[in-house]
């Protein structure tokens, strides 16, 4: 049976490239998102109760990769990105049917303007994915913590990052502009988004854009060393 869906909600994020968004949620708590009501889900009335949870189900598609289809198997990055699995056997964003499934902290819901939103903490969405539900994380039923995790049992260790000195008063004034934008650019390069299979040191500078800035870093001996941060508002 085919049946027809369509988004409750856009989710608005802080990750505005899939580069360097986190392979899965709650890695980078300092993202936090805005899920947007849309058309008739515009309404309160949706959301009435949801405080009384802390943690929520995102059910949503990745909208960046539905054009390029799937296949029966993948190369996770966790496996150094060589070893070939079946599409079930992870959490591949190239799938059947492109569904994307997330728990994140609930932080409130609130108004503005006539725009009705469910504001989420620790999210690895990109900015602009339509989400297709949103449902309350029943801890009894849905917390498992003696499940086996099979190649995926524990978060990648995370990787120390320093700002240099060259930087640090343009971290300052992102900080300044956008409150938490230095936490959010630690948490993300904690997570070393480099492709599993391109691990290389030496002077290339990776670039990312996050709210409106671009970080830009360098991995010197082991760490992430935030070169820049630079305005992309004129
Ligand atoms: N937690 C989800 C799951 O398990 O279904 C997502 C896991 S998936 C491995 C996480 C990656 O999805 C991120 O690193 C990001 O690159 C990618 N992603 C997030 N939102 C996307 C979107 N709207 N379209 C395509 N890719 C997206």
């Amino acid at each position: 049976m085919k049946i027809e869906i369509e988004p409750v909600a856009l989710c608005r994020s802080p990750y505005k490239q899939k580069f360097a968004i986190p392979r899965q949620p709650r890695l980078v708590p300092a993202a936090i998102g805005r899920l947007e009501l849309q058309g008739e889900y515009n309404n309160p009335d949706l959301y009435r109760g949801l405080e009384q949870f802390d943690t929520l189900w995102l059910i949503f598609a990745f909208h960046e990769n539905l054009a390029q289809g799937w296949k029966p198997t993948v190369r996770p990055p966790r496996l150094g990105g060589n070893t070939r699995m079946g599409v079930f056997a992870t959490r591949a964003t190239f799938r059947p049917n492109g569904l994307g499934l997330s728990a994140v902290k609930l932080r409130g819901v609130g108004c503005d303007k006539g725009q009705h939103y469910i504001e989420v903490e620790g999210i690895d969405l990109l900015d602009g994915t339509p989400v297709y539900d949103i449902k309350p994380y029943i801890p009894y039923s849905d917390a498992l913590p003696d499940a086996a995790g099979g190649f995926a049992q524990e978060p990648p260790p995370p990787m120390a990052m320093a700002i240099s000195p060259e930087a640090q008063d343009a971290m300052a004034y992102a900080e300044r502009l956008c409150p938490g934008f230095r936490a959010l650019a630690t948490q993300v390069l904690a997570q070393d988004p480099r492709p599993g299979y391109k691990k290389e040191e030496g002077e290339r500078v990776y670039g990312v854009q996050l709210h409106q800035f671009d970080l830009r870093w360098q991995v010197k001996e082991g760490r992430n060393l935030v070169v820049d941060v630079v305005s992309l508002e004129t």
